[in-house]
């Protein structure tokens, strides 16, 4: 006790501190189960040799504190334990190195490389173990410290530094492929491991060293050990991020290799189905079957399980992976036993040439991008990059451009397309349309360019240019005069999530003195799978107002009606594919028949969209709809030709 009571003791108190930390990081270390790697396996190399410089930093420090306590620690004994913890100090350097190289997933395959590596390491404890018995560069005081002979001191350093100089070059050239936080937690590791030496010479002590060593293994357990944003705790499978990770590391160190891909068709809706906990049992069984075709850490699973994705454990060599590719099938062709229950699962397969194909994580993301859209037509072949159209993401690029300045070019403009309602025979509403027209290009679908200005974020000034728009079509035309009680503004699940939406919305009424009721904004079934706190929020607070809402593209979705019947939505809009396909066929008829009548026990307003032709609106007044949009009537006008439409037609 005294001796930790002593204020001479700190260091003795220093290494003690030093010991715990190691033993947390330890325990933490040991406490993530279920994943295995050689990151993890090096790492735990490190938290051992750390330990033993600790220990045997603790024992020189208590001989020297307590002086040569001859039954305790002999000056022989002290000897040995310096020594000892030169040499696990030298044995660091070498983990720190291979730390690294797992951690970019750097394998120095030859094995003449592995001795290259192993080579400086062998070198300092050769040499210092020499001296044992020559005391050619160092010898002991009578206070048991090691003093040196520098020249000699230095050569045995001079491996260490090279060490340094190979670890500094990998993180120059690899650390921009890491999150900042963990840049930043690989550096530290680095400077602090370097600080070793001047703080060695400096303070003559190892205990400041030791200590930082400690610290910087509980960085690193917290960082780069920490697997949850890596991995699915369930299944072991990668996520993105470990997705996109491994694929710049492969691109940095030049790699040839191939990813096979599989994509689940509408795996999200099937798990609505048997509830998420299945859904994760599922994937646990997926990834034991695929593990075999990859090495472990190089199965990743995107999107909740829509995507999984592999390195297979080949060379990018053609056959193998058709191979690997018909066994996949052949697996998938039978059922999944999840709880009891037979699932039957449609994939569809692709594979990904890098870096041939696809050299950076930006053209990944296009690829990415094109896959998804090519899989919606589902294919049973083999899916290459060749085979997608790479001319929709050049044409993605060009309107991802002309989107970001299409507000201050003044390429957009709000088209009305007015809305019959036979009950009064009059054109009562209108939907809010928007166009865009480029001087090269022409006119560009809204179909096409929202989804993109959702993706790079102009969609809220677009959608605020919409709605002021139309308030002031509102407030500066005679429409409201020529009857119309209301226009129909779309609004954009990105804009449904914004916390200041009501905010907004009452601002803009204000400025044009817009009442609610002239107002009704347009939500659709997609905004219904992913509904969240702050959307329901806003739905409430824009109907407490008085703005009505409709459910738009009624019938197109997989939704659950029960909880859509809850939301406060006063008109449903029966799709126009829903209305064209039922005067094609007799059952695409009696399924817009049925919608029809779900409709209308919910006690809501149709509203049929994409009405074309004069027998269509005939057959759907006769089915008791409340309002027609379409052609048939009007095309969406420009708000001039707007006006004169309703002149023309209500006046
Ligand atoms: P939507 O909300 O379903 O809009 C109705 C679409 O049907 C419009 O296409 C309209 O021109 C078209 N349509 C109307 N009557 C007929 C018809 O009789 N036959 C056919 N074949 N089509 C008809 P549009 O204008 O190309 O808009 C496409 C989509 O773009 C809209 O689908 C909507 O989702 C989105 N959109 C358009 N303007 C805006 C906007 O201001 N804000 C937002 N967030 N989305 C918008
Ligand atoms: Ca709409
Ligand atoms: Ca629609």
């Amino acid at each position: 006790m005294e001796i930790l009571t002593n204020p001479q003791n700190h260091s003795i108190v220093f290494s003690i501190a030093s010991l715990l930390l190691i033993c947390v990081t330890f325990i933490i270390h040991i406490s993530e189960e279920n994943y295995y790697n050689k990151q993890r396996s090096v790492f735990g190399g490190i938290i051992g040799v750390a330990f033993m410089i600790n220990i045997m930093g603790l024992l020189h420090n208590i001989f020297l504190s307590v002086g040569p306590v001859e039954r305790f620690i002999g000056y022989d004994e002290n000897k040995y334990i310096v020594i000892a913890e030169k040499i696990f100090t030298y044995i660091l350097p070498y983990f720190s190195i291979k730390y690294v190289m797992s951690i970019f997933k750097i394998e120095p395959s030859k094995s003449f490389r592995k001795i290259l590596l192993l080579l400086p390491m062998l070198y300092s404890v050769f040499f210092f173990i020499t001296g044992v018995f020559y005391d050619y560069f160092f010898y002991f005081s009578p206070e048991g410290e090691l003093e040196y002979n520098y020249y000699q001191g230095a050569t045995v350093n001079f491996p260490v530094i090279l060490y340094f100089i190979f670890a500094f070059y990998l993180l120059v050239r690899y650390s921009r492929t890491l999150s900042s936080e963990k840049a930043i937690a690989i550096w530290i590791y680095f400077f602090l491991m370097l600080a070793g030496i001047p703080i060695r010479i400096l303070t003559k002590s190892s205990s400041i060293f030791e200590f930082s060593v400690s610290i910087v293994l509980l960085i690193c357990v917290y960082t780069f050990q920490n697997p949850s944003e890596y991995m699915d705790r369930d299944s072991g499978a990668g996520t993105r991020n470990a997705l996109s990770f491994a694929i710049s590391t492969n691109l940095i160190q030049k790699k040839e290799f191939t990813l096979l891909g599989i994509h689940i068709d509408r795996y999200s809706s099937l798990l609505g189905e048997p509830g998420m906990e299945t859904g994760s049992d599922l994937l646990v069984q997926i990834s034991q079957y695929l593990q075999q075709f990859c090495q472990a850490g190089n199965l990743f699973f995107l999107e909740t399980g829509d995507y999984i994705m592999l390195f297979p454990n080949v060379a990018p060599d053609e056959t193998i992976i058709q191979k690997t590719e018909e066994q996949i099938r052949k697996r998938f062709r039978d059922n999944w036993n999840v709880k009891g229950k037979n699932l039957r699962l449609f994939e569809t397969p692709f594979a990904l040439g890098f870096p041939e194909e696809i050299d950076s994580l930006e053209r990944f993301a296009e690829v990415k991008g094109v896959l998804d859209k090519t899989l919606l037509k589902q294919s049973r072949e083999i899916i290459r990059v060749s085979d997608l159209n790479m001319k929709i993401v050049e044409h993605d690029k060009k309107i991802d451009n002309i989107v970001k300045h299409a507000l201050e070019d003044g390429l957009l403009e709000v088209f009305y397309q007015p809305i019959y309602e036979p009950k009064t025979g009059r054109f009562t509403s209108c939907e809010a349309l928007l166009r865009l027209k480029d001087p090269q290009l022409g006119f560009i679908s809204p179909a096409i360019f929202m989804p993109i200005a959702e993706r790079n974020g102009t969609i809220l000034d677009i959608d605020r240019f919409v709605l002021s728009s139309v308030c002031e079509m509102l407030s500066t035309t005679p429409a409201r005069d020529l009857g119309l009680e209301y226009a129909e503004v779309n609004l954009s699940v990105v804009d449904c999530i914004q916390a200041n939406l009501s905010d907004n919305v009452q601002a803009t009424m204000k400025k044009y003195q817009i009442n609610p009721s002239e107002l009704n904004f347009e939500i659709t079934e997609t905004y219904e799978q992913g509904i969240t706190a702050v959307m329901n929020e806003n739905i409430e607070k824009l109907s407490d107002i008085g703005i009505t809402f409709s459910m738009d593209d009624f019938g197109t979705g997989y939704s659950n009606l029960a909880r859509i019947a809850t939301l406060p939505v006063k008109f449903f809009k029966l799709d126009k594919s829903i209305i064209q396909a039922a005067f094609d066929s007799e059952i695409s008829y009696m399924v817009m028949l049925n919608l029809i009548k779900i409709i209308k026990s919910l006690k809501k307003e149709i509203v049929a969209e994409g009405v074309e032709t004069g027998e269509q609106a005939r057959q759907i007044i006769k089915l008791g709809c409340d309002h027609i949009q379409g052609f048939f009537y009007a095309r969406p006008l420009p708000k001039d030709k707007f006006i004169e439409f309703l002149r023309d037609h209500n006046g």
